[in-house]
């Protein structure tokens, strides 16, 4: 019997890959293995396509009140297991492991949502202008879905495609993340073992400048459901549009932070600590820049950086199940945040707290790096105008809302943005100017299952997410139908 894990699921069978390499999954705390898996070659990958390719007609053809069953069936499964597959993913990412028990359910309650809405998908049907017609549109599966996730959500982000995407009728091809494919692949494994037909859901992992290459370049995916960074979803684009396939890209972001002058502070800054420091700064709405406005800098900045401070960091995300962070994901994640910060020094930036790596032997195996807070900083800093992903806030002073505004939308990125004021009319001003996918007025968090999720400008295309969300695994189909009097 093969000693090669067999972690790939293709038409239905756990397998090895054909050529037998594997790779270690490590975990980013202590740098100890927790796990080896298979890694995908191409030829597992096309394996895999061609499996999605077949089942599509069988899943496809059924109704969406049998799909229903089968998602919901998965995730009674899941939940069932679910504090182990969060287990496995405090040790794989090192996040807290409360924050991977409320990833977890809120994964398995996205696919419970979307099991239902396939099932109200309707049309649009109106009697034409010209004679006696009728149009009726139809709203049917794109076909094969891509989907390439990224180590900091692998179980949401993949939740936010396989929901929609499994409910519309699409088969699937994913490819979770290498740092981190174990609690992606216990959430697959849940519809595996619901009985899900073999070839609708496939995994492969592996590297992305192969596995995910070919995932996205192969004919036989019809559409790309990306997450990951800005400079992997332009290479995607581009490939993708060659065969004009579909694309949804979730790219990079940088998000700003904005306190007006009549914010309550009470709120401001433990709301703004929670989103620049929750996963060790590794969101993509993570906050990346604070604004402030004059009046209330000066305690902002002191009440934010002693709330930093006394952060707790944690090396050990079973035994600290309530820490605010843990490890990041690798050294080059760390490299970044020092970069940003050396670069932000050099050019005035002033370290309130934090500005470099916990020291202790806890901490002496694994990826860490403080909560830290700059200021004195400007619009030429890296850290002004990069996506850090990491635990570091820079914070700036405004005077009026416009220009707080206007800082707020230097940056190539537009995904999500935070307002804080009591202030209705500087609250809409704020919303309605601020180009980014989301902006949470008062709220950290501009996550909701029934609301559009993604980007504008180099933060991405499409939305995830809501019934855009599900739209993006359909194509509208216009059926134009002309009528007599019968014969
Ligand atoms: P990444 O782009 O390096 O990798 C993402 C995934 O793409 C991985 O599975 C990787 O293996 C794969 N990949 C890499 N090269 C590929 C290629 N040529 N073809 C196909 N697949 C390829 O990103 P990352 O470092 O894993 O993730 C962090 C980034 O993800 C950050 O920029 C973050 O902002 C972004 N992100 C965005 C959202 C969002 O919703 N907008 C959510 C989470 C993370």
């Amino acid at each position: 019997m093969s000693q090669t894990p067999q972690t790939l699921l293709i038409n239905g069978e756990w397998r090895a890959s054909v050529d037998g390499i594997t790779q270690e999954v490590n975990n980013p705390a202590n740098g100890t293995v927790i796990q080896t898996i298979s890694q995908a070659s191409t030829a597992d990958v096309v394996a895999a396509l061609e499996a999605a390719d077949a089942a599509f007609p069988v899943w496809a053809g059924m109704s969406a009140r049998d799909r229903a069953r089968f998602m919901h069936d998965a995730m009674d499964i899941f939940r069932a297991n679910l504090d182990a597959a969060a287990r496995l993913l405090t040790l794989e990412h090192g996040k807290p492991l409360n924050d991977s028990i409320k990833e977890c359910r809120y994964s398995a309650d996205v696919i419970d949502f979307y099991a239902e809405e396939g099932r109200r998908i309707d049309g649009t049907h109106f009697a034409g202008d010209l004679g006696p017609t009728h149009s009726f549109v139809l709203r049917q599966p794109v076909g094969v879905v891509a989907a390439i996730t990224p180590w900091n959500f692998p179980v949401d982000l993949l939740a936010w495609k396989l929901g929609p995407g499994l409910a519309a009728g699409c088969t699937f091809v994913i490819k979770p993340p290498s740092e981190a494919p174990l609690a992606a692949t216990a959430f697959v494994r849940a519809f595996a073992e619901a009985g899900l037909p073999p070839g609708v859901l496939n995994v492969v992992t592996g590297p992305g400048g192969s596995v995910g290459a070919e995932m996205v370049t192969n004919p036989l995916s019809r559409k790309i459901a990306f997450t990951g960074s800005t400079a992997t979803g332009l290479w995607i684009a581009e490939q993708a549009a060659r065969q004009l396939k579909h694309v949804t890209l979730e790219l990079g972001g940088s998000a700003p932070f904005v306190v007006c002058d009549d914010a309550d502070l009470d709120a401001a800054v433990p709301d703004a600590l929670r989103r620049a420091y929750s996963h060790t700064g590794q969101i993509c709405i993570s906050v990346n820049r604070i604004f402030v406005q004059r009046g209330v800098y000066e305690p902002f900045v002191e009440r934010f950086t002693a709330a930093a401070s006394k952060l707790r960091v944690t090396a050990d995300g079973l035994a600290e199940p309530d820490a605010d962070m843990g490890p990041m994901i690798n050294a080059k994640a760390i490299d970044t945040v020092r970069q940003h910060v050396a670069d932000a020094l050099e050019r005035g930036a002033t370290v309130t707290t934090g500005g470099d790596s916990p020291t202790g032997p806890l901490y002496a195996n694994g990826y860490f790096y403080l909560p830290t807070v700059l200021t004195g900083v400007h619009r030429d800093m890296r850290v002004m105008q990069e996506e850090t992903f990491g635990p570091l806030a820079p914070i700036a002073v405004f005077d009026t809302l416009e220009e707080g505004v206007k800082m707020a939308n230097d940056s190539p990125y537009g995904l999500a943005a935070y307002v804080y004021t009591a202030d209705l009319d500087r609250a809409f001003y704020a919303a309605k100017h601020i180009r980014s996918g989301g902006v949470g007025i008062n709220i950290n968090d501009i996550t909701d299952m029934r609301g559009p999720f993604g980007g504008m400008k180099m933060s991405g295309t499409g939305r995830e997410l809501g019934q855009p969300g599900m739209d993006s695994y359909m194509e509208f189909k216009h059926v134009r139908l002309r009528h007599r009097a019968p014969r």
